[in-house]
C-alpha cells in the first residue's frame, strides 16, 4: 500500500473474486455487495456473457485508435442512440471526462452564438468528478479545497430550486448551459420534485441553454429506466454517463442532441482510448443482457420491494429522518453521522456506502433476485435497529 497515493481511506480487505452480488476476500469469507462497486458492477461479478466478450475481444483486437473506423464504436452508438432518443456522441474512459465533453461542448457552442465568457449553471451538493473543470462544477468545498484557482464559468444554484435558475436568466447574459444530476448520488440520492427536470428543460428552451444530465450514475438502467430523466419524458441536449455501462471495463459516453450535436469538429475533442474495440464490445454485451434480463423491469418491481421494506420496519423510527430511491438507487438517511456503519456492515458480511456523512447509501447490481434484496434489506435494518 506504501507505493500508491493515500487519496482514499481504504478499508482493510481484498476482494480475490466474485460471482453476481457476491464478493470473496482472500481469507476466503462471503460478502453480499450491496454497492456495485459504485455503481458500476450492474450485471454482477464475473458476468459470464462479459467475461466471454473480453476474452473474444482480446484475442481479436485490442486497440486501433480513432484515427481509423471502429466497427464496434459504430455499433454501441447506434444502440446508445436509440435507448436514450439522443443523435450522437462521443466516447472517453470515465464519468469525469463525459461531464469534460459535455463542458467544452457547451463552452463552443457559447462561443459560437457570440457569448465571449460562456458559464454554466450548476448545483449546490452536485457532484461531477475530479477533473480541474468537473471538481469546479462539482458542490462540495472538500473537492475543490488546495486546488485553486479552480475553472472559471460556473455559477451556482440550490439543488430543486427553479425560482433561482430563473432569476439568474434575469440577472445574466453569458449562461449557456445547465448541468444537473437527475439524482443527487454523492449528495445522498436526492430526488427533485417531479416538475424540475420539465421545468430546466422549459426554462432552457426559453433561454436558448442547453441542458445537460449527469447520468454517470442515474444512467444505464440503475433506476429502472435506461437513463433517470426519462422519467420525466424529457430530451436533454447533452447527457453524460459512464459507470454502469462497461461493468467494470472503463467507459465514459458523452451523449448530444439537437444543436449541440452540431457543435465539435475535427481537432475539437479526442481520447486515445476513448471507444476502443475492447470497451465498446463489452458495453453492447451490457446493452444485450440488460435487453435479455429485462433489466429495467426487474429493477423497478426490486427497488419498489426493497424500499417497502425499508419504510415497514425503519418508517417509525424517529432516528431514521428519510427512506427515498428510484429503482436500485436507495438512500437511507438518518439523524446523525453514521459512517461506522460501513464497518459494522461487513462484520455481518454486507457492503454498503455512507455519503453526506448520514445517508446510508445503496447501488447493488441490478441482477440481484428478491432473497438477496431481503438479505441486505435485514441486515441494514438489524444495523439501525440497535443503534
Ligand atoms: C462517479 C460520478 C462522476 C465521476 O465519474 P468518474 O468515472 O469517477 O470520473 C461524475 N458524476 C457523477 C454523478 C458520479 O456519480
Amino acid at each position: 500500500m506504501n507505493a500508491i497515493m493515500p487519496t482514499y481511506g481504504r478499508i482493510d480487505i481484498a476482494f480475490e473474486r466474485g460471482e453476481g452480488p457476491w464478493l470473496y476476500d482472500d481469507k476466503g469469507n462471503r460478502y453480499l455487495d450491496a454497492l456495485s462497486g459504485l455503481g458500476v458492477i450492474a450485471l454482477g461479478h464475473a458476468n459470464e456473457a462479459v467475461a466471454q466478450t473480453l476474452a473474444a475481444q482480446s484475442q481479436q483486437l485490442l486497440h486501433t485508435s480513432n484515427l481509423y473506423r471502429i466497427p464496434h464504436q459504430e455499433k454501441l452508438a447506434e444502440k446508445l442512440a436509440s435507448l436514450s432518443g439522443m443523435d450522437n456522441m462521443f466516447f472517453g474512459n470515465s464519468g469525469a471526462e463525459a461531464n469534460e465533453c459535455a463542458i467544452k461542448i457547451a463552452r463552443l457552442y457559447g462561443h459560437k452564438k457570440g457569448i465571449e465568457q460562456p458559464c454554466i449553471i450548476v448545483a449546490d451538493a452536485a457532484f461531477h468528478g475530479r477533473t480541474m473543470a468537473t471538481l469546479t462544477a462539482t458542490g462540495n468545498r472538500k473537492v475543490q479545497a488546495g486546488f485553486e484557482p479552480l475553472v472559471g464559468g460556473f455559477v451556482r444554484v440550490p439543488y430543486n430550486d427553479l425560482a433561482s435558475i430563473e432569476q439568474i436568466a434575469e440577472q445574466m447574459q453569458n449562461v449557456v448551459a445547465v448541468l444537473i444530476e437527475p439524482i443527487q448520488g454523492e449528495a445522498g440520492i436526492q430526488i427533485p420534485d417531479e416538475e424540475y427536470l420539465i421545468g430546466i428543460r422549459n426554462i432552457c428552451n426559453a433561454q436558448g441553454w442547453l441542458m445537460i444530465i449527469d447520468e454517470v450514475q442515474s444512467g444505464n438502467c440503475r433506476t429502472g429506466a435506461y437513463f433517470c430523466y426519462q422519467h420525466s419524458g424529457i430530451t436533454p441536449d447533452l447527457v453524460a454517463t459512464a459507470k454502469g455501462l462497461g461493468n467494470g471495463v472503463p467507459i465514459g459516453v458523452c451523449l448530444a442532441s439537437g444543436a449541440a450535436a452540431e457543435v465539435f469538429g475535427p481537432g475539437n475533442h479526442g481520447s486515445t482510448f476513448g471507444g476502443n474495440p475492447l470497451s465498446c464490445a463489452v458495453a453492447l454485451t451490457v446493452l444485450e443482457e440488460f435487453e435479455r434480463l429485462d433489466i429495467q423491469q426487474h429493477v423497478t418491481t426490486i427497488g419498489e420491494y426493497m424500499l417497502e421494506k425499508f419504510s415497514d420496519r425503519l418508517g417509525h423510527l424517529n432516528l431514521v429522518r428519510d427512506i427515498r430511491g428510484k429503482g436500485l438507487m436507495i438512500g437511507i438517511e438518518l439523524e446523525h453521522p453514521c459512517t461506522e456503519l460501513v464497518q459494522k456492515a461487513l462484520e455481518k458480511g454486507l457492503l454498503i456506502n455512507v455519503t453526506a456523512d448520514s445517508v446510508i447509501r445503496l447501488l447493488p447490481p441490478l441482477i440481484i433476485n428478491q432473497d438477496e434484496a431481503e438479505q441486505i434489506c435485514d441486515i441494514v435494518c438489524d444495523l439501525i435497529e440497535t443503534l
